[in-house]
């Protein structure tokens, strides 16, 4: 009989077990009950479970075990760039200075989190090519929404109205949010038959109406955009903005600048990018670069650097911007992730942030070379971090995408990005990133080889899995939208 620690930690609980065992009360002349006053002391003990602490702890690795996480397994899920994280950085973001400081602490008490986070924004505009940067967004997402308010407020200072905001059928779901959000019209185009922009299908909106076009190089499929030099010239000359998704710019690191390819203004996924746990929504942190025409509008305040009284420098928050669109955050944005982000830029360095981005586009090559004997690439030629597979060809067989994408877990690797982009039927969007080891991309090839093998000799098991999870198919949508998580009602 094995004890099963992941059951309910309440069904764990013994009569009489401790978790800790306290000293007896040595404080002379009082009484326990006399420290708070009677009638607002408890008439029942609480009932919390009994358990000792190895039960505590056993409890919780077992519960851990349950789900995948990047410590547990590889993890490829397009888009979302989930590299290993060192834990040196959770070391240095778990430092008491930084966790006890409060927020509002006056400037001169916190003067070396400020320092890291002017030396975070600087290392961020060398890395982009940009002229001044914002920590404050906390995601991706908040950090595009912000952006575009930031557009509105430039073409506003200028007198223009401008009401649509263009953007690719590959673009990721938080692009058309964002901009429907902020109170623009969302203008889809499609990709040209290689995946990539379709200059004269952009051209056909670029008038005065034209408030930014927003990319993402490389795409979603992992492709660089050639022409990015003349999407750039073309949205310009139409006075519009041209907006980069730099989510995962893990494949431009050191190689490329989206500042100098054009783009008037972009968002980092320091979560992804720069190495933060991140899986299940949160916590994340979308720093904005934008070129100095934007500058002014910049979410108040800016962490800036300037001598006092005595030609010390000293680090302060900037709130005097009469142009800015104001704070987007309470406080200083979420710290923890930016100092781990500092802190992961710093242990790398600029030539160690280039071999990252080679490594990470060597590894999605070398796994695309692979798999695309086995599987459909419906968009051909070399890819930068990530690829997209189509699993039409299984379909074909009765194995959907979604089969393919359970099976995976049985081998203890979590699934690739499935159906996503949407312009790949069946989509299969797989991320290794830079971390990954020969050997660990080795076996994923020889699962998805296998799983290959399977939908063609046996789809039925393909479609019965996972077997090996501790829950198999869930209703997914039930799940989000009728949680039972009462224990006893
Ligand atoms: C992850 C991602 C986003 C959204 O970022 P969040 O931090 O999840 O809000 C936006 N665009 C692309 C391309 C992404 O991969």
């Amino acid at each position: 009989m094995s004890l099963e620690y992941d059951k309910l930690i309440f069904d764990l609980s013994s009569p009489g077990t401790e978790g800790i065992s306290l000293p007896p009360l040595d404080v002379p002349n009082v009484k326990a009950d006399d420290l708070i006053p009677r009638d607002l002391l408890r008439k029942r003990e609480p009932d919390f479970p009994m358990v000792s602490e190895p039960e505590v702890m056993r409890h919780f690795v077992a519960l851990s075990l349950k789900n995948h996480h990047i410590d547990k397994g590889f993890y490829p899920l397009g888009s979302c760039t989930m590299k290993y994280n060192p834990k040196i950085n959770e070391k240095l973001a778990r430092l008491p200075a930084f966790t006890e400081a409060h927020p509002n602490f006056p400037e001169t008490l916190v003067q070396g989190t400020l320092q890291i986070l002017y030396e975070l924004s600087e290392m961020l505009k060398e890395i982009a090519g940009m002229d001044a940067v914002t920590l404050q967004p906390a995601a991706g997402a908040h950090g595009e929404f912000t952006a575009l308010l930031m557009i509105r407020a430039y073409h506003e200072h200028n007198k223009h109205t401008p009401t649509k905001v263009v953007l690719p059928d590959s673009a990721h779901g938080t692009n058309p949010a964002s901009v429907a959000m902020a109170g623009f019209e969302v203008i889809q185009i499609p990709s040209n038959s290689e995946g990539r922009v379709d200059l004269s299908k952009l051209a056909e909106h670029c008038n005065g109406d034209l408030a930014a076009f927003m990319l993402t190089n490389p795409n979603t499929l992992g492709l660089y955009e050639m022409e990015i030099k003349d999407i750039a010239k073309l949205v310009h000359n139409c006075g519009s903005v041209l907006y980069m998704d730099g989510a995962n710019l893990n494949a431009l690191l050191g190689i490329a600048r989206p500042g100098d390819l054009g783009f008037d203004i972009v968002h980092f996924n320091t979560h992804k990018t720069f190495s933060t746990p991140h899986g299940g929504g949160g916590p994340g942190a979308g720093a904005l670069g934008v070129k100095a025409f934007l500058e002014p509008f910049l979410p108040a305040p800016i962490v800036a650097k300037k001598p006092d009284k005595k030609g010390n420098m000293v680090y302060n928050l900037d709130y005097n911007r009469p142009l800015s669109i104001g704070p987007v955050h309470g406080f200083h944005g979420n710290t923890a992730n930016l100092i781990r982000a500092y802190c992961y830029i710093r242990h790398h360095g600029g030539p160690g942030l280039r071999e990252i981005a080679e490594a990470a586009i060597i590894n999605a090559n070398y796994l695309r070379s692979k798999l695309s004997r086995r599987y459909d690439l419906p968009f051909a030629g070399r890819s930068l971090h990530e690829f997209v597979l189509s699993g039409n060809r299984q379909k074909a067989l009765g194995v959907k995408t979604l089969d393919i994408a359970k099976r995976i877990l049985d081998f203890g690797i979590h699934a690739p990005t499935i159906y996503f982009p949407l312009i790949v039927p069946e989509a299969l969007m797989i991320e290794p990133t830079e971390s990954e080891s020969k050997v660990s991309l080795d076996n994923f090839v020889e699962v998805m080889l296998q799983i290959a093998d399977e939908a063609e000799k046996n789809p039925d098991l393909v479609k019965g899995a996972p077997y090996n999870t501790p829950v198999s198919r869930l209703d997914e949508a039930a799940a989000a939208r009728e949680p039972d998580v009462c224990y006893s009602c």
